[in-house]
């Protein structure tokens, strides 16, 4: 077996134990006779999976009986829309930040559905930082407000959540569950599986009771919240297979612990920025303030030594290093599933890249 140690920011490295049990399982779910894939979604097999995710994520988030947490296919994208569809009614105003490519997206699906109001614009400081605190202008009496936890492209991550007056709501695709962060203090909040939790195929949502209640009743029973925090995210027919490895994924968090976990997380991105600052050939891309524990994001001197860079590390084990196409540069996708090792063997391999390259 060759494992490589895989940047991608998603789909994204998923723990090696979690794949090893799966692979385990795959023909034959624990004498079940048959794959996860293939069992009723209405069974007491699946039935016992689809709990035990449930429950593990909402202990390891620390939410309690007054939240739901749903399983919704079409990713995180489908929640940009879902959101303004559910919540934002007619003589209605949602605040939404606008603090990178992700959170962009958010509000021009909210836009197409009502009144938007930009409560902080960083559009020209893209991707070097986030909106500080001052920056934000609520709307008293708002529907909801949306932010972004960390913005995946730009490697700038939220430090601190406002105090919006309104509903929070936030896009935590690519830092959830690896900091240490009060999830009470949202309305809702909500990842795609990939970066964090588990395989694609879904968006994970954790909604308060009260707020999903408040949804309008007016739009398609599949894009209303309440149709699955009423039915369990049973309505219909679930994507079985990303909740089994999403419920696996946190079973190793859990086991792994939660707070190791997230001090690792720290020391990971740590040895790298570290790098970028005691050189003078690399440069960070985020403002040190909003620089992200999840996505380390820099370039080099030149674009070609960038692409050099990208390939001679792809060529030593290292792969999916590119930065998006929009920022450019080179990206490192650090989730809690991605090991020290890794990071050790790319500061090794960037210290001697500088050398041989500055
Ligand atoms: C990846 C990502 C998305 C989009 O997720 P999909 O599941 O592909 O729709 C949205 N927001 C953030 C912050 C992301 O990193």
């Amino acid at each position: 077996m060759s494992r490589v140690y895989n940047f991608s920011a998603g789909p994204a490295v998923l723990p090696l134990e979690v794949l090893q049990n799966a692979q385990q399982d795959l023909v034959d779910y624990k004498g079940c006779g048959m794959s996860v894939m293939e069992m009723s979604h209405r069974g007491k097999d699946y039935d016992a999976i689809h709990q035990e995710a449930i429950a593990t994520f909402k202990e390891l988030c620390g939410i309690g009986d007054d939240w739901c947490v749903c399983f919704i296919q079409g990713g995180a994208s489908m929640q940009f829309a879902m959101i303004p569809m559910n919540f934002l009614g007619k003589d209605q105003v949602a605040d939404y930040a606008n603090q990178g490519t992700w959170s962009n997206k958010a509000l021009k699906e909210a836009q197409k559905i009502g009144n938007v109001n930009v409560a902080a614009n960083c559009q020209k400081d893209i991707p070097t930082r986030m909106p500080a605190d001052g920056e934000f202008k609520w709307t008293p009496g708002a529907a909801y407000s949306h932010v972004c936890a960390n913005e995946t492209i730009s490697g700038a991550e939220l430090k601190k959540f406002p105090d919006t007056g309104s509903p929070l709501v936030c896009d935590m695709s690519s830092d959830i569950l690896s900091c240490e962060r009060d999830y009470n203090q949202f309305a809702m909040f909500y990842a795609g599986a990939q970066k964090n939790l588990g395989p694609s195929g879904m968006a994970v949502v954790a909604i308060r009771k009260e707020f999903a209640e408040k949804g309008s009743q007016a739009i398609p029973t599949m894009l209303q919240y309440r149709t699955y925090t009423e039915e369990n995210s049973l309505f219909n027919t679930p994507p079985c297979w990303s909740i089994y490895i999403f419920g696996e994924t946190m079973k190793w968090v859990k086991k792994m612990g939660k707070e190791n976990l997230f001090k690792l997380n720290a020391e990971k991105a740590k040895k790298i920025y570290d790098v970028i600052d005691g050189s003078g050939f690399y440069r960070g891309t985020a403002l040190k303030e909003y620089r992200s524990n999840m996505n380390v994001t820099w370039r080099l001197p030149t674009e070609e030594l960038e692409a050099q860079f990208i390939k001679e590390a792809a060529a030593a084990g290292m792969k999916s290093l590119k930065g998006h196409r929009s920022v450019g540069g080179v990206r490192a996708s650090i989730y809690n599933a991605f090991p020290m090792e890794g990071v050790d063997c790319l500061v090794d391999f960037m210290k001697e890249f500088e050398k041989k390259n500055g």
